[in-house]
């Protein structure tokens, strides 16, 4: 080579490539190429009927740029990444705004029922259902009651103070930590099931482990769904409420458990695998009909169980659809990119999550209202 060629090639940006780089270059090209299943490692095959765009055994750096381009696990890893984003959002919405919504509303019209019903005299049998009435006398200024009081500007200011001290006592929220409960599952449920189908095509090792973290996620949603029903529902009955809690927590530790054996991720597994999960959910019956009967005249207790039959059927039907694999069986091959079952499960999961979001609401305002 010349220098008048050394010179034009260095102008023109071309560089010289040895017959080694060209061919190093092109097995990479070919090594990070969407295989078909026939062509898997046995760890990777899971569906005979998602015929191509696999990735198999690429390097975690591929792996993390391939969240943006076109393969069969694309959208399963993005339907549950913006799920996870919108829990996340809703967390930080049910933290700064749900407390205030309520509380502000039924201060003033505590407030205002203090100021009008004062004096004490007439206001406490009336303050006899507030489930913080027994806070009451540790708030009645002392001069209040042992003083006759004939200055009427004395009177209205004394009532002015205590409609101020106790109307934030009364107000005070509910507990929230069942309800953080259920938002922390579902966010560690989604965030976990997306890692999973990112990485999991890395090796078998990673495979296994992101394996065991997605099922133990299933598990985590299931169970902390219980949380908000049944916490909101038997509060008064801390026997039943810690019977069903104490039940569900157990049932999703032992899934856990019981998902760390190498036998419950094959995929021969998957219909067991499926009832299992089920049936975890299913057993939340038992708490829904006990509610039931003990509230069958509250408003509240139709409502939340007409959002938990709505959340029930989605992930029920979820379960089936993961179950049976449709609709890739009936058309092998021709919804590989979009449209296959699970990805169709990841929707309806999400869905049954944001339900259960909306009943988790009703349950804090019927009780932030009335209490026990
Ligand atoms: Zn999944």
């Amino acid at each position: 080579m010349d220098n008048c060629e050394q010179e034009y090639r260095r102008k023109v940006g071309h560089r010289a490539e040895s017959p080694k780089e060209k061919g190093k270059m092109l097995w990479k090209k070919v090594k990070y190429q969407l295989v078909e299943y026939h062509s898997l490692p046995a760890f990777l095959k899971d569906n005979e009927f998602i015929l191509g765009h696999y990735r198999s055994e690429w390097p975690l750096k591929q792996i993390f740029f391939s969240v943006f381009s076109i393969h069969n696990e694309t959208l399963n890893v993005w339907t549950h990444l913006i799920g996870f984003l919108l829990f996340l959002t809703l967390t930080i919405h049910t933290v700064m705004k749900i407390p205030y919504v309520v509380d502000l509303h039924k201060f003033e019209n505590v407030r205002e029922d203090l100021k009008t019903s004062l004096p004490l005299a007439h206001v406490l049998p009336s303050l006899s259902s507030w489930r913080s009435a027994k806070f009451l006398p540790n708030y009645i200024p002392e001069q209040f009651s042992q003083r006759n009081h004939s200055d009427v500007c004395a009177l209205h200011s004394i009532k002015e103070n205590v409609a101020n001290t106790i109307a934030p006592v009364m107000v005070r929220p509910i507990t929230r930590w069942p309800f953080f409960a259920f938002l922390g599952g579902a966010m560690f449920c989604l965030l976990a099931s997306s890692m999973c189908h990112l990485l999991s095509c890395h090796s078998k090792r990673l495979s296994y482990i992101m394996l065991r973290l997605d099922y133990a996620g299933i598990a985590t949603i299931i169970s902390t769904s219980f949380y908000p029903p049944v916490y909101y529902s038997f509060m008064c009955n801390p026997f039943f409420c810690n019977l069903y809690l104490g039940f569900i927590t157990l049932l999703g530790m032992g899934t856990i458990i019981g998902s760390l054996l190498p036998v419950f991720d094959r995929s021969e597994f998957r219909s067991i695998r499926a009832s299992l999960f089920f049936a975890m959910g299913f057993s939340g019956v038992v708490p829904i009909l006990h509610k039931l009967i003990m509230f069958w005249h509250q408003p509240e207790a139709l409502h939340t169980t007409g959002y938990e039959v709505l959340m029930g059927s989605l992930y029920g039907l979820g379960a089936l659809v993961y179950a049976m694999r449709v609709p890739e069986r009936w058309i092998p091959g021709k919804v590989d990119i979009a449209g296959h079952s699970h990805q169709l499960f990841h929707i309806l999961v999400l869905a049954g999550a944001l339900t259960h979001y909306r009943a988790g609401l009703v349950y804090l305002k019927w009780r932030d209202l009335e209490g026990c």
